[in-house]
């Protein structure tokens, strides 16, 4: 088994998703729509966790790369942290049923109310990202009269080797402080009131498919470890970020397996006997995602042919922004030995960006045939937008021989009457 195994699969030439067919909810959803996969998302966060096995651990999903209440509450109910990013995360997963000591706030930038309400709603810890964010948090702390939970996330200046918007762990990158300025940083924690130092947290990146700099990183934070006890802090947890990536291609990506993450775990950090706490977010939920859409047209091009889909760049902006490959099948397989023809795969918005891919080789489809964008589970529903006033697609969850509409598509009226008109209009 690899990290690639999915449930989405054929059976007798037709897409399904666990035991249900894809087209028949495409027949009842209308597309375009996310699809996702309870069992793959069960899978995924469950390799995570038995990777860790043997060392005290918490699983904090990601929840930005997919956060839909059904697929948090799923994860949750698993025994699933969540790692958020901002209040409205925090929102969610308390909404979900999370508590507060299984919560993790991440990000640059959180604010007064951000820090107040996880405060009162409870947290586990904050991933403190620089110094004037930590005299806010001692600040709030000191003011309700509690204690915050903190870990200072440490820049350790390795490359991530992954796409430029999603490295995040080089001197140049916004994240966290300077791993040369810890101890200093630590003592300045240190003699603040409202602060409880924990430990150390550091995510170097998204997307990366090699273990080496998840190695430099993790030996560069067992280190500091050693430093910072020496110094006299309690570093009693590690937060190790998330980033594994997941393979977009059958073909010729092979991304580490949770287990030999969880190995390079225990080998760089396991002995300092440390809670660890890792933030998956991608694995857990890309693979578990696909986005389904209906060809609307096949446009004869000058020297390419354009299959012209009804889901576009406002549903699924990875190709747009981090120039993302997914493959593309149609949800009726092809007979086998059929000759293909190169497709420039677009949407209908007014951009040349709009591209899903160009020239990939596919069996001929048809108006009105039904494809399938696989590894579209992560940072594809939470990102999209009503650009050109498309409505958000609605998610569907599946779950054995049973699916639902998680998310409904909104009425134009809906979206128009979010919209306010001033008195003098
Ligand atoms: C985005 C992010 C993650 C999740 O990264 P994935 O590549 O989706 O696993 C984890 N932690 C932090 C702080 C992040 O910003």
């Amino acid at each position: 088994m690899t990290a690639a195994m999915d449930h989405f699969l054929y059976r007798d030439g037709a897409l399904f998703a666990e035991d249900v067919p894809v087209a028949e909810i495409a027949a009842t959803v209308g597309t375009p729509f996310y699809l996702y996969s309870t069992a793959t998302l069960l899978r995924h966060f469950t390799l995570f966790d038995e990777a860790l096995n043997g060392l005290p651990h918490l699983v904090c999903y990601a929840m930005k790369a997919a956060s839909n209440q059904a697929i948090l509450k799923t994860l949750a109910q698993a025994g699933a942290g969540m790692d958020v990013v901002s209040g409205g995360e925090y929102a969610r997963a308390r909404a979900a049923g999370v508590p507060g000591e299984r919560i993790v706030f991440s990000g640059v930038g959180k604010t007064h109310e951000e820090i107040r309400t996880a405060l009162t709603g409870g947290i586990r810890q904050f991933n403190v990202e620089s110094e004037p964010e930590m005299a806010v948090i001692s600040e709030v702390a000191s003011a309700l009269g509690v204690e915050a939970p903190i870990t200072i996330r440490v820049n350790p200046d390795v490359d991530a080797r992954t796409h430029a918007k999603i490295a995040t762990g080089k001197s140049e990158n916004k994240f966290g402080i300077p791993i040369s300025r810890a101890r200093e940083v630590y003592a300045h924690a240190a003699s603040l009131p409202g602060l409880k130092v924990v430990g150390i947290d550091v995510h170097i990146g998204s997307q990366l498919t090699e273990l080496e700099p998840f190695r430099l990183a993790y030996r560069k934070v067992a280190e500091l470890t050693e430093t910072l006890r020496a110094d006299g802090h309690d570093i009693e947890r590690l937060d190790l970020g998330g980033g594994l990536g997941i393979p977009y291609t059958r073909s010729n990506e092979a991304p580490p397996l949770p287990v030999e993450y969880g190995a390079l775990i225990k080998e760089t950090v396991g002995h300092l006997g440390c809670e660890v706490e890792i933030e998956p977010g991608r694995l857990i939920a890309g693979n578990a995602g696909i986005l389904v859409s209906k060809v609307i047209y096949v446009k004869q091009g000058e020297d390419r042919q354009f299959l012209i889909l009804d889901g576009a760049m406002n549903d699924l902006i990875r190709p747009a922004m981090y120039d993302a490959w997914h493959d593309i099948v149609p949800v009726i397989e092809p007979e086998a030995g059929v000759e293909q023809t190169a497709y420039d795969i677009v949407g209908p918005v007014c951009e040349s960006g709009d591209t899903f891919a160009r020239g990939r080789m596919m069996a001929p489809l048809v108006p009105g045939a039904l494809v399938a964008f696989r590894s579209a589970g992560a940072y594809g529903a939470v990102m999209a937008s009503e650009y050109n006033t498309r409505p958000l697609i609605p998610e569907v969850l599946v779950r054995d021989d049973k699916f639902a509409v998680i998310r409904a598509r909104p009425t134009f009226d809906e979206m128009i009457n979010r919209d306010t008109i001033p008195e003098w209009l």
